[in-house]
């Protein structure tokens, strides 16, 4: 009760939420006879057994092997509402490759255990549906890819333009007046539906960089950054929220030794190290409240700007594998979650009255050469 307790208190104070989830034994592990090392306590607590004695770490929610997917979405699905609602809302799965970041946020190759992102695209659409006689809904996404520190548009090379080109268009993390970072350069496309956000991102992972390490062999070496908009009008009040949710699946956290990465691939893990690192100097700069918080130093950290100390709803999902050979790493990443748990944002709606969203029509009106008369105003 008390830790339930505590919780709430912390989100109404803006904390990140950090979820944990252990993942089952996987096939290797279990033939190999290596010991189970992490445990669940509570649904708060979860204890890792180290050769120096037992650590013990606290979260917003615990998930064991035994946890469904839908399980975990249940306890997500707040979020998508305040996405609608007009809050800046990331989610984000961290931990070494094969810890189970892709399956919670994408699910299983053949989908029969989908992950948060293609039941967060069905809940958007579904909400969108029970409002719609009060609502006006647009739907809009771009898909990212961030690869050895370079921003890939997923939908441009979809459309050839990377080859035709020669490379394709150019990407850069701005922020808009409140804050919220928007990739400019990337192409947007609209959905009406969650069957066509689904088949959008599928055609977007067609494009991303794969490649096996000796740890996983599906293992992505990469960064996914998805982005939906979500901007509805107020069919009584005319007025318009602007509310952005990020899916963000990343690269795994390991040091480069351990995964066996060799010449290019070695390249490939100090980029994603790079990131990595950089975005474990924001996380330490904001959680130790030191005045200058180095946002800059990678394209990763300006991507997340928003969402650690700023103006978004976070949830931070660490994945940790429960066995024994793993525990450097699953060490490792709970300290990092434990870091991130004590970040505090300022969430704050994006919302525009009726008259100033008139009057930005107005402004994009007078901007393209169309002529205004005076009593639309
Ligand atoms: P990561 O993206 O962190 O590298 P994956 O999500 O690809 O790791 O997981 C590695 C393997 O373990 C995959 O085959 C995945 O299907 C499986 N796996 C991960 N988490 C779970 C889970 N909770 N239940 C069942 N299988 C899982
Ligand atoms: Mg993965």
């Amino acid at each position: 009760m008390r830790k339930k307790y505590y919780n709430m208190v912390e989100n109404m104070k803006g904390k990140i939420r950090v979820f944990c989830r252990i993942r089952p034994l996987n096939r290797a592990e279990a033939t190999q006879g290596g010991a189970i090392v992490v445990e669940k306590m509570d649904e708060y607590s979860v204890n890792l057994e180290t050769p120096r004695g037992q650590r013990e770490f606290q979260f917003d929610k615990v998930f064991n092997a035994e946890t469904t997917q839908e399980e975990i979405f249940q306890d997500t699905n707040r979020l998508i509402q305040s996405a609608i609602d007009g809050y800046n809302v990331c989610i984000f799965a961290y931990g070494q490759t094969g810890s189970g970041k892709t399956f919670t946020m994408v699910g299983d190759k053949e989908q029969k255990n989908p992950g948060i992102m293609p039941r967060a695209f069905n809940a958007i659409f579904d909400i969108i549906q029970e409002n719609s006689t009060k609502f006006d809904f647009k739907v809009s996404v771009y898909m990212l890819e961030l690869y050895n520190d370079r921003l890939q548009d997923l939908f441009a090379s979809l459309a050839g333009e990377a080859q035709s080109h020669g490379q394709s268009r150019r990407v850069e993390i701005k922020r808009n007046r409140k804050g919220v970072v928007f990739a400019q350069g990337a192409e947007t496309k609209e959905a009406s539906s969650a069957q066509e956000l689904y088949a959008l991102f599928q055609q977007a992972c067609a494009n991303r960089h794969i490649s096996a390490t000796k740890m996983n062999v599906e293992s992505s070496r990469s960064h996914l950054i998805v982005g939906i908009m979500v901007e509805s009008r107020n069919l009584t009040n005319g007025s318009v929220s602007c509310g952005k949710l990020s899916l963000v699946d990343l690269a795994g956290s390991e040091r480069a030794a351990k995964t066996g990465a060799k010449n290019h691939q070695l390249k490939e893990a100090n980029s994603i190290n790079k990131a990595l690192s950089a975005l474990g100097d924001v996380i330490s700069a904001l959680s130790s409240e030191l005045p200058h918080v180095p946002y800059r130093n990678s394209k990763l950290t300006q991507i997340m700007q928003d969402s650690l100390g700023g103006n978004a709803k976070t949830l931070m999902i660490v994945n940790i594998s429960p066995s024994e050979c793993n525990i450097d790493e699953t060490l490792t990443s709970l300290i990092y979650a434990t870091r991130v748990k004590s970040i505090t944002n300022n969430a704050q709606r994006n919302l525009e009255s009726k008259e100033i969203a008139q009057l930005k029509e107005v402004i994009m009106k007078l901007r393209s050469g169309q002529t205004v008369e005076d009593e639309e105003i």
